[in-house]
């Protein structure tokens, strides 16, 4: 190799390294499909109608085979793996399974798409029945509805881009005051990926995106992992004249699934999460947040209109 050609080496190495690759996005000129909002809120009401989807329950059951046939159907027989694995929970073990659906398989270049399933095994925060399980109609089953309509979407116009769908069992699990016992299913698939080396250009991770008048300010964790996607999702919600919805400002800090898939599993990854930041700087959600509030009642078309359509670009148009 001559000189000028380790030289010219050596400068593609080090453009390449520091350009966050993957992360660079630009208009492509294709032609978006539509999001169905009608079909995303029927996905949040099937959930809400197996119940709380907490683990050891009957509805938990029911819905995790609910996710495997509906991806099945969309994703195809053989590209649906349901990792079961088991956690320890407080004095009990716990049997839970992460649903994964892969589409456009082919594809090495490929994009991560996340929620979590299950629903909170109390509604700490409500003044009566706080020992019960919730039905989490936004928190979980509006960012599992929106991927399922999505994965609809995918089985009828395949994308431009290998597109994994991983949703999170566990996430919910934990009592407030340590995270010990949260993010169990994001913690064992990033500490055993179904596919070794797993590496997509980066993962969207979508928490609480369903409730009326939702508010998305721009989460800080996804700041620090993933900046230049923060900024190419927030500007085509801005483009759409979602920035309503995307806010075009600084959230807080919120400990959710991506901090663990960031963390553990080195993927870039941002949150689409409803919430607000205190003056404090404190991360604060909705009134419905971890109450029996948390149901249909609260969820609404256009909010998960704006998140869908939102992604619809990202996937179609902008990679
Ligand atoms: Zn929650």
């Amino acid at each position: 190799m001559n000189k000028l050609l380790v030289l010219l080496s050596i400068f593609l190495l080090i453009n390449c390294s520091g350009d966050e690759p993957g992360l660079k996005f630009t208009e492509k000129g294709r032609e978006v499909p539509s999001f169905n909002a009608d079909s995303a809120y029927q996905f949040v009401q099937e959930q809400v109608d197996f119940g709380p989807r907490v683990p050891k329950t009957e509805a938990h059951r029911e819905a995790l085979q609910y996710f495997e046939n509906k991806f099945k159907e969309y994703a195809g027989q053989n590209s649906v793996f349901i990792q079961r694995f088991e956690a320890e929970g407080y004095e009990e073990t716990l049997e839970l399974a992460n649903v994964i659906a892969a589409f456009n398989t082919s594809a090495t270049d490929r994009i991560m798409l996340s929620a979590h399933w299950d629903s909170r095994p109390r509604a700490d925060m409500d003044s009566t029945r706080k020992e019960e399980g919730i039905v989490g109609a936004d928190d979980g089953g509006s960012g599992v509805a929106v991927l399922l309509e999505l994965a609809r979407i995918f089985s009828e116009n395949p994308p431009p881009i290998g597109v994994d769908i991983v949703l999170f069992d566990g996430e919910d699990y934990g009592k407030s005051g340590s995270l010990e016992k949260y993010f169990l299913g994001s913690r064992y698939w990033s500490n055993n990926p179904p596919v070794p080396g797993y590496s997509p250009r980066f993962g969207i991770l979508l928490d609480m995106v369903g409730a009326e008048n939702a508010q998305f300010p721009k989460e800080r964790y996804s700041l620090s992992y993933a900046p230049n996607l923060v900024e190419e999702v927030w500007n085509i919600a801005g483009e759409k004249g979602y920035d309503n919805y995307f806010l075009n400002e600084e959230g807080a800090a919120v400990a959710d699934d991506h901090m663990i898939v960031n963390e553990q599993a080195g993927i870039p990854i941002i949150n689409v999460i409803n919430h607000s930041r205190t003056e404090q700087g404190n991360a604060q959600f909705g009134a419905y947040w971890h109450t029996h509030s948390d149901n249909m009642d609260i969820i609404s078309r256009a909010t998960l209109q704006a998140v869908g359509d939102v992604m619809a670009e990202l996937i179609y148009n902008r990679l």
